[in-house]
């Protein structure tokens, strides 16, 4: 069995686009800031609102940051769970993930996989993601707390070692 713990921020515009991804196991993390998949001009106003408010007040990402191309999101948390070389044992995967939009996500682009996805936001006793003031590089650091997809993978994982480690 191979645990995953997955986190992302992102906006709805109104299709759900990736901007902080976290991605970790017991051995690595992968954590990444991409681009935005169109210009902010081209959102319609309704959602350019939203985007304001996420930017200021929630995950304070920048709408335009970002390396990474938004078309190698895919690609890099498929990399990760090494899905191409492990064809026969996908089904020993798990991925835990909190929030319905991120489960929607990572489900449709893990269709053609048996990796199994499970969202903590049914699980009564599973961590609450709190805002942060805790460094990450890739936040506009105003005085505001911020809702970081490292912070909050950390903690999923944290909590998931207390779960399976017998006290
Ligand atoms: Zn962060």
């Amino acid at each position: 069995m191979h645990l995953y713990v997955c986190d992302i921020q992102g906006f709805c515009i109104p299709e759900f686009v990736v901007k902080e991804l976290t991605i970790m196991d017991a051995q690595s993390i992968q954590h990444n800031l991409f681009k935005p998949s169109k210009p902010y001009e081209d959102i319609d106003l309704f959602y350019r609102k939203q985007v304001k408010y996420l930017e200021r007040y929630h995950h304070l990402l920048r709408y335009n940051d970002g390396l990474e191309a938004q078309k190698n999101v895919v690609g890099i948390i498929r990399k990760f769970l090494h899905l191409n070389e492990l064809k026969n044992s996908e089904s020993d995967i798990i991925i835990y993930v909190k929030g319905y939009v991120k489960e929607d996500f990572l489900r449709k682009i893990l269709l053609d996989s048996c990796v199994r996805i499970v969202n903590l936001e049914k699980i009564d006793e599973s961590p609450k993601l709190c805002k942060t003031r805790r460094r990450c590089e890739f936040h506009n650091l105003d005085n505001y707390d911020f809702m970081c997809s490292l912070n909050n993978a950390k903690c999923i994982y944290e909590w998931l070692c207390t779960k399976l480690i017998p006290q």
